[in-house]
């Protein structure tokens, strides 16, 4: 994919293209940010528009399908490459001999070996590319010893050689490799880049996109693995603590509500799965404000709840949809920060 058709982080992509277009682009690079945004595309982006044979100048991005002329902010890549070219072609089918990617492997580290053989192979020029590109993903799985074998490089790497390292927690790094190379955040995506990713990208339809895309929390990794669970089990739960907590439920029964949020029957909810019930619940309590402020019910996110989502809204009536939303809403940053997802529910079904 060429950077002018990444889905999102236009700052960047256009960050970059223009340091490669000035020759200023820092030779080693640290792409931080959530899992699934799109780290590893830029970066595979950066190295076509780096070694691009017929590279594309002066491209005019094209608003998306859909997009107001007055929202969209235009993004001018000064360079890009073509996505066409022996080189492009190449480095996307990740053969191309100066295009050097290293991943975690199925034990999820990156061992020493790895990185000794690949130093040993920037030791010389570039064979055919304009410059050898080294991409490390997921670069905290680096064990201790191949980050310390790194250091030298990354201090003075290798005549025509760039290192682009991606990572979801750049605190895992050692301090000395972190601070040999310049960082770049990655933001999460809005949920209409979510879609459109997951539609031109990876085949879903625009109805599939349209579910999963809000509750992805602005990660296409994250849209993509929710495809794969139940999602009406989900919407079940985020329906049932809702119903359990709408009466004057006592404490007893409150907690039993966390209990069921948290325990699927036979195995523990993880963090993401319980983040997304969260998101479904924060989704439904959105529409019981709706419904009880006559809003159009074309404006419902969850049409196939609409009967039992006006009976709670008689519960649920006056400011409480709100401040059960801020509960909600305080309940996932919680998780975000770590906190047990036990402790997360019960105090969220005592609040709500
Ligand atoms: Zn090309």
């Amino acid at each position: 994919m060429r950077l002018s058709e990444v889905v999102g982080h236009k700052r960047l992509t256009a960050l970059i293209s223009r340091a490669i277009d000035r020759d200023t682009l820092p030779p080693t690079l640290l792409f931080a940010g959530p899992a699934g945004i799109g780290k590893w595309v830029v970066a595979q982006a950066t190295a076509q528009a780096l070694n691009c044979l017929e590279p594309v100048r002066n491209l005019r991005e094209e608003p998306p399908s859909g997009t107001a002329a007055r929202t969209f902010v235009e993004n001018l890549l000064p360079i890009d490459a073509c996505g066409k070219c022996r080189a492009c072609d190449r480095i996307a089918r990740g053969v191309h001999v100066d295009v050097i990617a290293l991943e975690p492997d199925e034990r999820t580290s990156i061992k020493i070996d790895l990185v000794r053989d690949l130093l040993s192979r920037t030791g010389y020029r570039p064979f055919e590319g304009k410059r050898r590109v080294v991409l490390i993903r997921e670069a905290d799985t680096l064990e201790p010893e191949a980050q310390n074998s790194l250091l030298k490089s990354l201090e003075e790497p290798p005549p025509g050689t760039i290192f682009i390292l991606t990572t979801v927690i750049p605190g895992a790094l050692l301090p000395t490799v972190r601070s040999r190379c310049m960082r770049l955040r990655f933001g999460r995506l809005t949920a209409s880049e979510v879609s459109t990713a997951l539609v031109r990208d990876h085949g879903q339809s625009e109805a599939e996109a349209r579910v999963a895309a809000p509750l992805a929390d602005g990660s296409i990794g994250q849209a993509l693995a929710l495809s794969d669970t139940d999602l009406t089990a989900l919407r079940d739960s985020a329906l049932e603590l809702l119903q359990q907590t709408s009466g004057r439920a006592d404490t007893q029964a409150r907690l039993q509500a966390a209990t069921n949020l948290v325990g699927q029957k036979t195995k523990e909810r993880d963090r993401e799965e319980l983040a997304v019930v969260l998101r479904l619940t924060a989704s439904m309590l959105r529409d019981i404000e709706a419904i009880n402020a006559g809003a159009d019910r074309r404006v419902i996110a969850n049409p196939q709840l609409t009967g039992d989502l006006s009976t709670l809204a008689r519960a649920f009536s006056g400011d409480r949809a709100r401040s059960a939303f801020g509960a909600v809403d305080r309940a996932l940053t919680a998780l975000e920060r770590n906190a047990g997802t036990k402790v997360v529910a019960e105090w969220l079904a005592v609040q709500i």
